[in-house]
């Protein structure tokens, strides 16, 4: 396995790679990696020749007053992990590198994201399709993997290489969860001791709505408010309770079909999101 931090270089390496007809398969990540980035180098490691994964904590996805400082960085523990799995190259490029002096271009999907993150987050979107154009640009993959815990980037994202002509293949992958069924997250090291006991509510909100659905309910603002009443209790702060249409993310009034639950919620100073498909 090869750690490489200059852009220039890897892209020679790769391009070099695809000149002589190997795949490229690509995990973008921001580190501090675990089981559930684990499940996306597996799947990458199956379906193509070379396995990247790119490290980056991209400073364009945060905003003014969130988490950039704090966000945690173990490089050295991710190689670990990264070896394990058999990753080809870990992609570590420096912000200075990724934003020069003089930095001005930035990408952005109008619609699907102003509703549930980008209502609070409305700058983050943009932050993570100009990284992701430029990760796709340096290693040319022939698929990039994502996660369907972030469910809206992951759309977000199959529209804009849809949108943009670009020859790669966005495969989305399910959420790995801990054994209390808390997905998994880089940011749950934040959580005190009792806020990781309750923490797990997220996940059981997600499931009562998928019960409620399955026993028949189709009206979305009743669920949603069973949901709140399960999570006020726990959480400091309710961003959003949505039930909305995974083609468009527009919130849904009647069920029928597929609906994406999704929620996000402060537990403490802890933002998290998770998310779940249900099938009426
Ligand atoms: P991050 O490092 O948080 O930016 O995540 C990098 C990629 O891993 C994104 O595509 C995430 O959706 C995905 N990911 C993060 N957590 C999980 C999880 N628990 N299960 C599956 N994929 C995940």
């Amino acid at each position: 396995m090869k750690i490489i931090r200059s852009i220039s270089k890897i892209k020679k390496e790769l391009s070099r790679k695809k000149r002589k007809g190997l795949t490229i398969g690509l995990i973008p990540t921001m580190g501090y990696l675990h089981e559930g980035h684990a499940s996306l180098v597996k799947r990458a490691r199956q379906d193509n020749d070379l396995v990247v994964v790119s490290i980056f904590v991209n400073p364009a996805q945060f905003g003014p007053n969130e988490d950039y400082m704090e966000y945690p960085r173990n490089l050295r523990e991710d190689a670990v992990l990264c070896k394990n799995e058999g990753v080809d190259y870990i992609f570590c490029p420096s912000v200075k590198a990724m934003y020069p002096k003089g930095y001005s271009t930035y990408v952005k999907v109008k619609g699907l994201t102003e509703n549930l993150c980008g209502k609070f987050r409305p700058t983050h979107f943009r932050g993570v399709t100009t990284v992701v154009v430029k990760l796709f640009n340096i290693a040319d993959p022939d698929i990039a993997y994502f996660g369907h815990k972030d469910a809206q980037q992951a759309i977000v994202i199959k529209r804009m290489a849809e949108d943009l002509n670009m020859d790669v293949r966005i495969k989305v992958m399910p959420t790995v969860r801990e054994r209390d069924g808390l997905a998994m997250s880089s940011r749950n090291g934040y959580l005190s001791s009792d806020e990781r006991r309750v923490a797990p509510t997220v996940y059981r909100a997600l499931q009562l709505a998928r019960d409620l659905i399955r026993l028949g309910d189709r009206d979305a603002a009743n669920i949603r408010s069973e949901m709140r009443k399960m999570l006020s209790p726990v959480v400091s702060k309710i961003d959003y309770i949505s039930i909305v249409d995974p083609k468009d993310l527009k919130e849904i009034k009647t069920i029928k079909g597929g609906v994406l639950v999704a929620v996000a919620v402060w537990i403490g100073e802890t933002r998290l999101i998770d998310n779940i498909e249900v099938k009426a």
